[in-house]
Formats: structure tokens, C-alpha cells, sequence
């Protein structure tokens, strides 16, 4: 997807100082994406985009959470010291972690 994309906030795992932390990275549950619209990856589209697959459980983007477990409240503000304001972190059901059907987003051109 997106070959030319910035791929600088993108990841599985965090580095050492995120390891300590209770985070879903650390059990492999979630990605980040780079925002990078002019290389394809606008994460205010993909951030709705991602949510329309059962697997996401919550997405953090642009100061915004939300949380697939309570839809109905939509996207909320988000107070986390780190804004999300340059990459979207996408969190995915432990349960549902290994369903290798493709993501909404497999087939994009960019
Ligand atoms: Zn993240």
C-alpha cells in the first residue's frame, strides 16, 4: 500500500521506554499508520476507513479516540500526552488477532 508513504511513526512493537508501559503494542494488538496525505495515507480518511473492519477495537487519531465497544458515542476527544496528531494508532481484538482476511485498506491505490 502506498510505497512513496512516510513509514516514520509506523510500527508494531514501541522502543524501550513504550515497552514499560501497558500498551496494546507490547502483546502485538496494535499498528500505527504516519500521516502522510500527500503520499497517499490522509489518516483523517483512513482512521474512518479502518473502523469499518470487526477487528479494530479503538482508533486514536488527531485527538480524537474511538472506541468500537461503544460506537454509539462516536469519536471523542483524546487527552493522552501524545496527541496522535501525526500518526493514527489503531488497536485490534486479542481474540480476533489472527483472522487473516484482508483489511479494508489491502486493495488502495495510492
Ligand atoms: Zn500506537
Amino acid at each position: 500500500m502506498c510505497p512513496n508513504r512516510n513509514r516514520e511513526a509506523d510500527g508494531l512493537m514501541g522502543d524501550a521506554a513504550h515497552q514499560k508501559r501497558k500498551s496494546d503494542h507490547n502483546e502485538g494488538n496494535a499498528f500505527d499508520l504516519t500521516h502522510d496525505p500527500a503520499n497517499g495515507v490522509d489518516c483523517h480518511f483512513f482512521a474512518k476507513l479502518v473502523l469499518l473492519d470487526y477487528r479494530v477495537s479503538y482508533v486514536i487519531w488527531n485527538r480524537q479516540i474511538y472506541n468500537t465497544a461503544s460506537a454509539g458515542e462516536g469519536w471523542r476527544p483524546y487527552h493522552g500526552r501524545n496527541g496522535h496528531t501525526h500518526h493514527m494508532h489503531v488497536s485490534i481484538k486479542a481474540a480476533l488477532r489472527d483472522i487473516a482476511s484482508p483489511w479494508p485498506w489491502a486493495s488502495l491505490e495510492c
